[in-house]
């Protein structure tokens, strides 16, 4: 016990002890000691009750009472109380301005913020820009299914996913021509958050960074042709003491024409949500392809094998799938140095979560990429060595092309790589991407042996 109440607690006992006694005095003087006791216990007893009741007015009262004043353990009782109370108010206090401050952020926001119960997935509180971007009305909408309120937005499926759910770009309900992010957050046990972001505008300058694009690689193709033409036409042998630099100015044309082209691709790549031509693509010739294009660029310095033991072919665009695959194959040859081996495998995929799928792997003993540049090395111009990349001709688009090929298909790349040792580039596809192949290729025959070019 604290030394202040202690003290008041012996100082109400002292004073009760001094009554009963004072009484006890009283009784004898008087000669009707028993009397004048319990006349007195009930003295203080009345007196105790008043004072009960004292606390018990603090505990019940609505308005503020004053602090009590005085000594003894009444006093000291209704004081504590008085202090408990005047914290207890100061920290709701503080609570409730704090959830003020958090309300009016949540309602500053210029995201549409949306508080959905879980199970019912009913509408529990939205802030302001919830109305112009979902539409959504206060209070009328307070508890309402959100699917049902939402209608015209594909969000059955969306949130049935829960969790797992990806980030959904879609048209506002209020509005076709403004494009939302939606975004679903699970923040406690059974409540979600859904932020929805107007990315109109993003969109917007991303269509126009890709038309930029795509309208410069347009316009240098026809300049860069007629240079190139002139090139050819004035290296005929006439001046031998300008050879050398004609070579020069070929490559070098030769490489920004390459570039536009790759450029172009991506463009054409970027602007496209589905495949242009779902078809089935024969990958009995398409290897025997790559492996005439391996051969060609390595001009016979490199060991090449091309093995094709999954027999089956692919469905998806065919001009896509041999540009990616062909890149592939052409970076395997170009960072591998003279005598090395470049490897290109069709397999089953033995992976366990893609089962009854097939992996395309292009393997070479060149010379690998640091672990730390991977994470980045299908961006667009990245590269691990400038000097080496420049020197091999590549455009530094390559992969990029890769990465976008694959993502029509919705087929992964992994990429698994050795300093020194060398890399594989594997792309996965799942089962629905794999059909039987037709008899007549099979017939055919395929590579299914090495050949050593
Ligand atoms: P580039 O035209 O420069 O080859 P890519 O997009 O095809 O551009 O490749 C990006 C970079 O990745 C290259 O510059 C190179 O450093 C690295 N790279 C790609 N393939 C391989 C490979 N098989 N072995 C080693 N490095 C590679």
């Amino acid at each position: 016990m604290p030394p202040r109440a202690r003290s008041a607690w012996f100082r109400t006992l002292g004073l009760l002890m001094l009554c009963m006694a004072g009484a006890a005095l009283l009784g004898l003087a008087i000669g009707h000691p028993w009397p004048v006791v319990t006349l007195a216990a009930f003295g203080v007893l009345a007196w105790h009750y008043w004072r009960l009741r004292r606390v018990l007015q603090r505990l019940t009262a609505r308005r503020r009472l004053p602090p009590p004043e005085g000594v003894g353990v009444w006093n000291e009782m209704d004081r504590l109380l008085h202090r408990g109370q005047v914290e207890m108010r100061g920290r709701k206090r503080r609570l409730v301005e704090m959830l003020r401050a958090y309300r009016a952020v949540a309602a500053a926001l210029p995201d549409a913020v949306v508080v959905v119960e879980r199970n019912s997935q009913r509408v529990q509180w939205f802030n302001q820009a919830a109305g112009p971007l979902l539409g959504l009305r206060y209070p009328g909408d307070i508890g309402v299914p959100l699917v049902q309120r939402l209608q015209p937005l594909p969000l059955a499926h969306w949130l049935a996913a829960g969790r797992n759910a990806e980030p959904l770009e879609t048209a506002s309900p209020l509005d076709p021509s403004v494009t939302l992010s939606l975004r679903l957050i699970p923040y406690s046990e059974n409540l979600w958050l859904l932020v929805a972001r107007d990315v109109s505008r993003l969109l917007q300058l991303e269509q126009m960074r890709r038309d930029f694009v795509a309208n410069v690689s347009h316009e240098l193709r026809t300049p860069l042709t007629v240079v190139h033409g002139y090139l050819d036409l004035i290296d005929d042998g006439q001046y031998p003491e300008l050879t050398p630099m004609l070579a020069e100015m070929q490559r070098q044309s030769q490489r920004m024409a390459q570039l536009v082209e790759d450029l172009l691709t991506l463009s054409r790549l970027e602007s496209q949500d589905g495949l242009p031509a779902e078809e089935q693509v024969a990958l009995a010739p398409m290897l025997s392809t790559l492996r005439r294009e391996a051969a060609a660029l390595s001009q016979g310095q490199h060991t090449i094998t091309v093995e094709d033991i999954a027999g089956v072919d692919l469905v998806g665009s065919g001009k896509e799938l041999h540009s990616a695959f062909s890149n592939l194959v052409a970076n395997a040859i170009r960072y591998t140095p003279a005598g090395g081996e470049v490897s290109v495998r069709f397999r089953p995929d033995d992976a366990k979560d893609n089962p009854g799928g097939v992996v395309l792997e292009v393997r070479d003993s060149g010379y690998g990429i640091p672990a730390a540049h991977l994470p980045r090395i299908t961006e667009r111009f990245y590269r691990v060595s400038t000097s080496r990349s420049r020197e091999s001709g590549g455009t530094g688009l390559g992969l990029a092309i890769v990465k976008h090929v694959l993502q029509l298909h919705q087929a992964r790349l992994k990429i698994r790589s050795e300093v020194g040792r060398g890399s594989t580039f594997a792309c996965h596809f799942s089962r629905d991407r794999v059909r039987p192949r037709s008899r007549a290729e099979a017939d055919t025959g395929t590579d299914t042996t090495g050949t050593h070019a």
